[in-house]
This record gives structure tokens, sequence and C-alpha cells, in this order.
């Protein structure tokens, strides 16, 4: 429930109601908002009786939000959200974040000429994997922890901050200990446990998309680490499981203006994973910033034919630095048009 309050409303009216709904033994959050005031409700666990919040001076409309995620929508939350990590915004009215690395860590070298080469192209973040949800038990299983220090030491070498993927909790030191934004991968995007843990954490958290989850089910997830109290939760579509086996999945554009116009979190896209296709990945990204996302995570490996994992879909350095030229040009190109609208 979102109580609406008029925009004159008094300090002690908001005060008022405020007590109102925690005399009903339910949590009440203010939310913060340019033009008006509202209250939000929160650990209800059906519909509220609102026949005396109604009637309190001040208030003027008291919305039922029937979804189940509110912490993440816009109703409750109009401003848009701002992650900053180490000094680089994702969100509206910031320049595109461009997330790229080698899909796994593979050696200490492999790691710094990947952190070098994504550096010198002009990319913001470094990504690698450590931990890694392959499909069969018998594929590389990711270096772990060695490979969580490699990673730290590239980034922190080159200057990139750095991300990389928690699969369940009692990782969760260690990837905190050496990294700066926390992966949540498709596979565990309802792991609720480990949603839970993350929520209780300062770091950013990364949130991929479910590989058959819908919009209210992604954005649910959401919700999990929000309810916790960490607020820096970055949405990433990855592609979805379709009928289509052309491509690895399918790149589901059009969650990105959804999510804008839904939730205040910022969303970023993985083409790489999306199209499993190296030649697709430019493309996609480039259709990924023209739908209007806020950041793009890609995979390049210095040597893709010698990739340990996901080689096929992993941009060459020098498609990385061409990827990086061609979006600088259509960033600009978008400016002129303005924000889209979500
Ligand atoms: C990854 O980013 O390396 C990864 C495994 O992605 P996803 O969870 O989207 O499959
Ligand atoms: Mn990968």
């Amino acid at each position: 429930m979102l109580i609406v309050m008029h925009q004159n409303a008094t300090d002690e009216q908001i005060q008022a109601v405020r007590s109102a709904v925690e005399v009903m033994g339910l949590r009440a959050e203010p939310i913060p908002g340019g033009e008006r005031t509202a209250i939000g409700v929160l650990d209800n666990q059906g519909y509220v009786d609102d026949s005396t919040i109604r009637e309190l001076p001040g208030v003027r409309e008291v919305i039922h939000v029937s979804k189940p995620y509110k912490l993440v929508s816009r109703d409750f939350h109009p401003v848009s959200t701002v992650v900053e990590v180490a000094g680089i915004k994702i969100g509206d009215g910031q320049p595109p974040v461009m997330m790229a690395g080698p899909c796994s860590i593979e050696s200490e070298e492999q790691m710094l000429t990947a952190a070098r080469q994504v550096k010198a192209a002009g990319g913001h973040i470094l990504r690698g994997g450590a931990f890694k949800p392959r499909t069969g038990p018998h594929s590389f299983q990711g270096l772990g922890v060695p490979g969580l220090k490699y990673l730290r030491q590239a980034g922190d070498e080159v200057g990139l901050p750095v991300v990389t993927e928690v699969m369940r909790i009692g990782q969760l030191d260690d990837v905190c200990r050496y990294a700066d934004i926390l992966q949540i991968g498709a596979r565990n995007m309802q792991n609720f446990d480990l949603l839970k843990e993350v929520g209780k954490l300062d770091h950013p958290v990364l949130l991929k998309r479910g590989m058959s989850a819908t919009l209210e089910e992604f954005l649910a997830a959401a919700e999990y680490i929000l309810a916790e109290g960490n607020g820096r939760v970055i949405l990433c579509e990855r592609g979805i499981r379709t009928f289509e086996k052309a491509t690895r999945n399918t790149l589901d554009l059009s969650v990105v203006p959804m999510i804008r116009n839904m939730s205040h979190l910022p969303i970023i896209v993985d083409p790489s994973h999306a199209t499993g296709k190296r030649f697709l990945v430019p493309i996609m990204a480039r259709a990924a910033l023209v739908a209007g996302t806020h950041g793009l995570m890609v995979e390049m490996h210095p040597e893709p034919e010698k990739a340990l994992c996901d080689g096929a879909q992993s941009l060459t350095p020098d498609d990385f630095s061409r990827l990086m030229a061609d979006l600088q040009q259509l960033g600009s190109c978008l400016a002129h048009l303005g924000a889209p609208q979500g």
C-alpha cells in the first residue's frame, strides 16, 4: 500500500500517518520524491483495511499495490536509483557503463592481459568468473579463491573495479573480500537464501535475469535484496530461453524500456550470453544502447580460441576496442535525441 500525502502536508501529519501504520503492526517507509510526499506500507501479507488512514489529515490518496515487488517499483520510489561503484555511476543520466573481461579467470597472466586490454579500450569495470556455474560437471569449474586474487590484482594494477559471480552463501566472505560488485547469475536468480544474504551487505549486486524468468519474477527477486536493506542493485538482461536454437538465448531487449518504466533500478544488457555468437555481440550491444541500457557486460578474452569457457561468444581485444569506439559515436548521436522515455 502506498499513502500519498497532499503536497502541503505538514511534518506532524506525515508523522501521524506513520504512527497509525505502525499501530497496525506494519512498517512505514517514507519515499523520497521530488514533488510528492508518500509513505510506503510494508510487511503486510494481504489487503490492508485503509479506512482509518484515509481519514487522517493530509492524506491525498491510498493506492493498493498488489505486485509482488514494491521497493523496486517506481510507484514506491519514483526517483531513479544511480548505483555508484568506485566513482563510476550506473543509472539514469549517466553515460553507459562498460563491464568487460573473460568469462573465467584462467591464470594470473591471462587476467592481467585482459585487464590491460579492457582498460586500454576504455572499459570501466573488469569482469571475470572464479566460481563458474557450468551446465555439466566435467567442464572447467573456475579457479576459486586464487582466481579472485588474480582478478583483484589485475583490477588494481590497471585501476578498474571488479565484478565476479557468487554462487552460494559460503562463498560470500571471499567474494566480498576481493570484489567490488557481487554478481548473481541467471541460474541463481531465484536462490532466495543467497538473495537475502547479499541484501544484508553493502556491496552493490549485479542481478542477472533467470533464463526463464518473467519480468515480474525478475523484479520480485530484486525485491528480496532491497527488502533486507541493500538498495544498490543493478539488473541485467542476459537473454531468455525460447524455442529458437540459432542463438544461445533470445535477447529480450524490450525489458530495457519496460524495466526503466516499472522500476527505479538501473538495467544493463549482456549481449554475450544473450547471443552466444561473437559476431552478434557488437550489433546487439548497439541495439541495447538505442533501447536505453545503462550499461553493457561483454565477454572479451585475450585469445578467445584458447578460452576455457565461452570462447565462441568472447570478443577479441581488437573487436572490443572497435566496439568501444563505435559505442562512443553512437552515444553522441543518441545524446542528440535525448533520454529515452521510460
Ligand atoms: C557469466 O556472466 O559468466 C554467466 C555465467 O552469466 P549467466 O548467469 O547470465 O549465464
Ligand atoms: Mn560466460
